[in-house]
């Protein structure tokens, strides 16, 4: 169910609702819209009936009969704009996110050299495992903590926003402490535990579509993490299970208006993951910011043939500044821009 406040509807007439619905044992989520503000009720089954409808500044009660009602345009006609504090980074606002980086942290020194080639390309958020879901219990796994370690390093000396992958709570702890987003990758998309514990967290979430999860299931997973309390999500196309044997899955850009005519959360685009080849990550790219993407998650490393994971899909850093000279010409057609990669005066201009 969801309260629907009149425009000029003040804190304390939001408060007063919000207090009846808790006092009857529900969650309320106050949920500011451009216009005026919803309150969601968790925790019912079916309707409550609590004469919301007659306190002052409610404009009307509607049951939502979809699945889900935090996430959805229902609750809130704006689009989320995610921020991080001490960065002028957003992941919803004009200017999209580029996300790039290695698909592991593999050591101090690969991950700085790929971060200093994306953040010169004008990448402001850096990506990185430091826990690896992998498909075989013999590959690498991840450097753990001393992963995360490593990327908080480069936040602190190269100003990038840290997105990495939690795979279970404990990582989640860590993942929290060190990192500035927390991914839930594709196969835990559905690891409703794992959705909780991370809408308990204090940091913004970046929720990857699971390899065969329709887009209400996405949105449902969504809102398992909506629901505890933590508004700041953003989803991620990452491509499908399909027949093609062409890519490695199907990337699905069609999700992204789908996503955008159902949802108020912003929607990222993989293609690295999406199509598993290099030379279709560009392609794709200039598409998924065509489609209307807020943004793009990119897999880059310095030297992708001893890449201890997803080397074949990674870009040489040379190609993701080539990504970003096309993207950003794209960019403006659908009203958005792209940071400006950083120019090096020489040193002594002199010489
Ligand atoms: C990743 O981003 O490195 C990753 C493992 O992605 P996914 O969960 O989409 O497979
Ligand atoms: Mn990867």
């Amino acid at each position: 169910m969801l309260v629907v406040m009149k425009a000029h509807a003040g804190e304390a007439e939001i408060a007063a609702v919000c207090e009846r619905i808790e006092k009857a044992g529900f969650r309320a989520h106050a949920i500011p819209g451009a216009q005026r503000t919803a309150i969601g009720i968790t925790g019912n089954q079916g309707a409550v009936e609590l004469g919301l409808e007659e306190m002052a500044g409610v404009a009307e009660v509607i049951r939502v009969s979809k699945p889900y009602k935090l996430v959805s345009r229902d609750a809130k006609d704006s689009n989320t704009v995610i921020k991080f504090p001490g960065s002028d980074a957003t992941i919803g606002g004009v200017e999209l996110a580029v996300v790039a980086g290695p698909c592991s942290i593999e050591s101090r020194e690969q991950a700085f050299a790929v971060a200093e080639r994306v953040a010169n390309a004008g990448a402001r958020f850096f990506r990185g495992g430091a826990y690896k879901p992998r498909t075989s219990p013999y590959t690498f796994q991840g450097l753990g903590e001393e992963g995360l370690k490593i990327m908080a390093e480069i936040r602190d000396r190269l100003g990038l926003v840290i997105i990495t992958e939690a795979v279970d709570s404990e990582s989640l702890e860590l993942v929290e402490k060190y990192g500035d987003m927390i991914q839930i990758g594709a196969r835990n998309m559905q690891n409703f535990s794992l959705l909780k514990r991370a809408g308990r967290a204090h940091k913004p979430v970046l929720l990857k579509r699971g390899l065969a999860a329709t887009l209400e299931e996405l949105l449902m997973a969504a809102e398992y993490i909506m629901s505890e309390g933590n508004y700041n999500i953003a989803l991620c196309e990452r491509g499908v299970r399909t027949f093609a044997d062409h890519t490695r899955n199907t990337l699905d850009l069609s999700v992204v208006p789908a996503v955008q005519r159902l949802s108020h959360l912003p929607i990222l685009v993989d293609p690295s993951h999406g199509t598993g080849k290099r030379n279709k990550v560009i392609p794709l790219s200039r598409a998924a910011v065509a489609v209307g993407a807020d943004g793009l998650m990119i897999e880059v490393h310095h030297d992708p043939d001893r890449a201890l994971s997803d080397g074949p899909q990674s870009l040489f850093p040379d190609q993701f500044d080539q990504l970003m000279d096309e993207v950003r010409q794209i960019a403006p057609v659908v009203g958005r821009s792209i940071s400006s990669p950083v120019v090096h005066s020489s040193a002594n201009s002199a010489d």
